[in-house]
Order: C-alpha cells, then sequence, then structure tokens
C-alpha cells in the first residue's frame, strides 16, 4: 500500500531529520515524505516536542525566487529558518533512502497577505471584506501568486506539490477568532462566505448568470436572521435548493477553481513536478467530531467551489480528506470520487490515525483497506507525524501491514 506522512519543517529541526525519517519511513512504513513547504497560523499542540505547543505563522520554507517574485504584488511570507533552505535538504535526505518527497503548499489562506491586501480577499454580498484569510481564486494577483508559488515549490526537486486551499473558503473559517452571536442557519452561513468581488462577479457574468439577482438574493436570504428571523433549517443540501440566480452564480464558481487548478498543474509540469489538488470538503464536514452526515464529500464539494470531475480532468494527482469515524463513510467517500475522477488522475485518500477519528489500531487498518479495497486509493495518506502522539503514531505499521 502506497502511503505518504504528513509532517512539518518545524518537525525535522527538532528531532533531527534521520530520527524523524527513521520513524516515518522505517517505523511505519510510509513511501513519502509529505512535507509544509508554504504553510498558514496556527497553534498546534506538538506531543514529542521538544516544543510541546508550537506557533506557526504564514509563509514558505525557502526563499521566494526572484524571477518569479520580483515583480509580483503578492510575496510569501518567509518562514524562520528558510534561509538554510530545510527543503533542499530533506530532497537530498529521502533520496538517499529512496523516499518521494511531496511539498504541502497551503495556496489562498493567508491572513498575513490578506491583511495587507485587502482588496484580493473574499467580498461578501453586503460588501464587506470580512475573511482577510481567505484570498478570492477569481483575483488576478491570487491567480499569478499561486502559479508563482506552486513554480517555487516544484523547483525544491519535490515529487509533486500537494495543494490545499487552491478553491473558495468558507465562512466559518475565514479568519481566526470568529465570532457570532446570530443563530445562522447551513444556509445563512454558505451564502456569508460567497464572493461577490468585481472578479467574481465578471466571472459569473461571463457564463451568463445574473450576478446582482443573485447577490440581492443572497442578502435578501440573510438579513432575515439578521434581523433576528428563524435560521433555515437542516443541513446543507443540493445546490438546487437555492433560488436559481444564487445557484447558478454558486455554480458559476466552480469553472473559476477548475481553470485555476489546471493553470497551476501545468506550471507545476513546467518545472517538472505534478500537482496533487487536495480537496477539503470532507474535512469540512468530519474536522470537529468525524462525524460526518449527509452527502458523500464529493457531491458536497460545490460548497467550495469544487467540481471534482472537472478538476481531475486537468491534475494527475486528487486527494480526499476521509475524517470520519466509520470505515464504510471512508470506503463510500473513496469510491464516490473515484467515480467521478478519469483513470488518469491518481486518488490519494488522507485518514487521521487519532483524535477523533480513530480510536485504535485495528480501527486505522479497517479504514486503509476501506480506502484502498475495491480499486479505491491509489495510496492512503496520515495525518500528521508532528500533530500525534508516539502511540498513536505505532497504530500506522499495523494499518499499512508492515
Ligand atoms: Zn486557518
Ligand atoms: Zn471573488
Amino acid at each position: 500500500m502506497r502511503s505518504a506522512m504528513y509532517t512539518f519543517v518545524e518537525d525535522f529541526r527538532a528531532e533531527g531529520t534521520a530520527a524523524v525519517l527513521d520513524r516515518v519511513l522505517g517505523t511505519y512504513g510510509c513511501d513519502t515524505v509529505t512535507v509544509a513547504a508554504a504553510y498558514h497560523r496556527a497553534r498546534d499542540v506538538t506531543p514529542h516536542g521538544p516544543a510541546r505547543v508550537t506557533l506557526r505563522g504564514d509563509g514558505v520554507h525557502f526563499s521566494p525566487p526572484a524571477d518569479l517574485f520580483d515583480e509580483a504584488r503578492l510575496i510569501p511570507p518567509v518562514q524562520p529558518g528558510a534561509l538554510e533552505e530545510p527543503l533542499r535538504e530533506l530532497r537530498g535526505t529521502t533520496a538517499e533512502r529512496g523516499a518521494h518527497l511531496h511539498g504541502w503548499t497551503v495556496f489562498l489562506h493567508n491572513t498575513t497577505l490578506g491583511l495587507a491586501h485587502p482588496d484580493v480577499t473574499q467580498e461578501n454580498c453586503f460588501g464587506d471584506r470580512a475573511a482577510p484569510a481567505d484570498l478570492c481564486p477569481a483575483h488576478p494577483d491570487v491567480r499569478a501568486y499561486a502559479v508563482a508559488l506552486a513554480r517555487s515549490v516544484a523547483r525544491q526537486g519535490v515529487d509533486a506539490v500537494v495543494a490545499e486551499s487552491l478553491h473558495y473558503g468558507t465562512f466559518g473559517h475565514g479568519y481566526h477568532h470568529e465570532r457570532s452571536f446570530v443563530a445562522l442557519g447551513a444556509w445563512e452561513e454558505f451564502l456569508l462566505g460567497l464572493c461577490f468581488c468585481a472578479y467574481c462577479v465578471r466571472a459569473a457574468e461571463g457564463r451568463g448568470v445574473d450576478a446582482r439577482k443573485a447577490r440581492a438574493e443572497a442578502v435578501s436570504m440573510t438579513v432575515g436572521v439578521l434581523d433576528g428571523g428563524a435560521p433555515s433549517s437542516g443541513d446543507l443540501s443540493d445546490l438546487d435548493g437555492l433560488p436559481e440566480p444564487v445557484a447558478a452564480y454558486a455554480r458559476a464558481r466552480r469553472d473559476t477553481v477548475t481553470s485555476l487548478a489546471a493553470e497551476v498543474a501545468e506550471a507545476v509540469a513546467d518545472e517538472g513536478s505534478e500537482l496533487v489538488f487536495l480537496d477539503l470538503t470532507g474535512a469540512a464536514k468530519g474536522y470537529g467530531d468525524g462525524l460526518p452526515t449527509g452527502a458523500l464529500a464529493a457531491d458536497d464539494a460545490w460548497r467550495i467551489g469544487v467540481a471534482p470531475a472537472a478538476v481531475g480532468a486537468v491534475v494527475p494527482g486528487y486527494g480526499l480528506l476521509a475524517y470520519a469515524r466509520d470505515p464504510a463513510r471512508i470506503g463510500a467517500d473513496t469510491a464516490a470520487y473515484r467515480a467521478v475522477l478519469p483513470d488518469a488522475c491518481s486518488l490519494r485518500t488522507v485518514l487521521r490515525p487519532g483524535l477523533p477519528d480513530t480510536t485504535d489500531a485495528g480501527a486505522l487498518a479497517e479504514k486503509a483497506a476501506a480506502a484502498t479495497g475495491h480499486g479505491g486509493a491509489d495510496a492512503v495518506d496520515f495525518y500528521h507525524y508532528g500533530l500525534l502522539p508516539y502511540p498513536v503514531l505505532d497504530r500506522i505499521p499495523v494499518a499499512l501491514g508492515r
């Protein structure tokens, strides 16, 4: 079973590259290291230290190449220690051990860039720029940034660039201290996360959508709860549940994301690597408790502007985050993506070996089998080396049958 382990540069720096590779490639039996090359702000409990709680900033673990960024408006912040080029070192050491190296790249989720350049962030139906973490995939400067970032990660010599957040953000996670004392239903929350910036509007209009009507409809559907009305009931169901102008507007976003994925994939291929597109829908559904409900992730990807079949046609690899306790759900989620992705597009299923999804090694083994059985995923990946206690990581070799 092919398998990658998600890691941070900080894990290697803290524990020593050889010691971490001994565990990941030797003890656990993974064949690929997926390391964060461009990451976002976080405060993480890191159980096997030496820092037991780690603060991370937005930014990249390399020097942004001058030819890609000298003329650019959006330049990635640089992480501490980037000048030591830790990814190049890791490329060398993983190659010596015959392992693959993937560069995990967070693209459009970047609070530092969003706060410095509010005009490139998502704008809601009321005209508020209130999602500094979510750069809009329709904005030309953001698209140029994504292509340059992808090229620069590929140039680190990685076998694949794993793209996180190369799509629209959601209202529930647009900043890092969100508050709402208004009861928002699932539909109101979705509508508040829709971007109506000039570029999104232009893109929708280019597809024959009446963006003005869509915006007015989004306002009228949301303003009710803000005025004290009852929130919409139930989970987000099919997009067809929305009035047509908004549904058409939300559908149009998928073309924006597909064309961006295509541009980025082409740039990555041009640098001699290949793109794996991570679809965060499964994480959005099961992140908190591992109990996703309602439709399978593939059928709900429209919530972040993703059409899996269309994206799969322009990228060589696709990843789904199967954040669920139930192995049957993981099997079904994987099968649903496999069914719509073209044969040429490989599929990776990402599992969480511990809280809140998995209780023991047997359960993890069941999930890995569910993901890869019946011609499902080509690989099972584990999230995440630095965030899990050693006894939880020890479930991985059992799951991989090592
Ligand atoms: Zn975030
Ligand atoms: Zn926009």
